[in-house]
């Protein structure tokens, strides 16, 4: 089903014009305000991927941490099937991770060192599930790593991450978050710490959940050419603000906004390329401790007009579910004439 055939009934997950903004305390009073995430809206539907791409330092992994409830909202709204969630504590509960589970970019990290595969999947099972005996959890567990293709099951379950690969390290992540029968999959740039060569298999993993399990995912990536490969639908973010959206082939083909068309042209390595020896006179992205006014990208913008340093453009509909947030495209106001 194409996103613009996507019902709203399909939307499990959404951020709802969510902002972000850090206080880091300084001393001496000097306290300075982040603003990582400005007036983001997302919405992730079952049996869809939807890939947020943009440098490092544009807030994709806050604002998959704000889907995951892991900071409190300045503004906005996350709803989970359309119902607000509201939680009381900085950290959701557990029926809420027995819904939305968050996948780290590093496999190793994310896993303790001291403790077995089995101890790893026996744990999140128990946690959100349980079994008539010994013998069903056992079973439950070998599913599981058959499903990720952490194989032959019966030899690694004993085993130690260390003595897993990258990519047996990242399928166990993925197999523990499958764990709880979760509806929605936060993946946080899951290959960037993986090799080369076993980048592709852990895609091919993420798509056929998507495709066989119905589960809605967020896949966070700077890669364009994994996000096409992967994902239904693309937005970018650039310094905290999402620029633009929709089907991830017009996007990828027919980039509207003057960032996404750089972003592509500094494909595959936009980090390095759009980097200020890279790009020769386009400089840093903005401090986001003192973001600019307006659209952020007006610094970088060959195109920037008096109005993008002062006002951020609303939402432009360019057709088939294809947005883009730049005074391009957006209708600007008249200006007022003196009699
Ligand atoms: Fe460039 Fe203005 Fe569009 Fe921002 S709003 S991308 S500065 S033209």
């Amino acid at each position: 089903m194409s996103p613009t055939q996507s019902s709203a009934a399909d939307v499990v997950l959404e951020a709802d014009h969510v902002t972000k903004h850090f206080e880091i305390s300084g001393g001496l009073g000097r306290d300075t305000t982040i603003h990582a995430v400005e007036d983001a809206t997302l919405q992730l539907r079952r049996g869809q991927i939807v890939a947020l791409v943009g440098e490092s330092g544009s807030g994709k992994t806050t604002l998959a941490r704000l889907l995951a409830q892991f900071y409190p909202l300045t503004s906005g709204q996350i709803r989970l099937d359309g119902e607000p969630v509201r939680t009381k504590h900085e950290f959701a509960d557990r029926e809420y991770y027995s819904r939305v589970q968050l996948i780290f970019q590093d496999p190793f990290g994310a896993l303790n060192p001291q403790k077995s595969v089995r101890h790893a999947l026996e744990r999140a099972l128990k946690l959100h599930h349980t079994f008539n005996g010994r013998e069903e959890l056992e079973q439950r567990m070998l599913e599981l790593m058959e499903r990720v293709n952490l194989t032959p099951a019966a030899d690694l379950i004993d085993a130690y991450p260390h003595q897993l690969s990258g990519g047996q390290r990242q399928r166990l992540v993925i197999a523990r978050a499958l764990a709880v029968d979760p509806e929605v999959l936060l993946a946080d740039e899951p290959i960037s710490m993986l090799d080369v060569s076993i980048r592709l298999d852990i895609l091919n993993l993420l798509r056929r959940l998507r495709d066989e399990e119905d589960l809605a995912m967020l896949y966070i990536t700077h890669d364009i050419a994994s996000a096409r490969y992967l994902a239904n639908t693309v937005q970018v973010m650039y310094a905290g603000q999402t620029v633009e959206g929709g089907p991830v082939e017009s996007v990828i083909q027919d980039p509207q906004h003057p960032y996404t068309k750089l972003l592509i042209d500094a494909s595959p390595d936009p980090e390095s390329a759009l980097s200020a020896e890279g790009s020769g006179d386009l400089g840093e992205p903005p401090n986001l401790a003192d973001p600019p006014a307006g659209c952020r990208f007006h610094l970088r913008c060959p195109f920037a007009m008096d109005i993008c340093k002062t006002e951020f453009p609303k939402r432009s509909e360019l057709g088939n579910g294809h947005w883009t947030h730049c005074w391009l495209h957006a209708e600007r106001p008249q200006p007022t004439t003196e009699s």
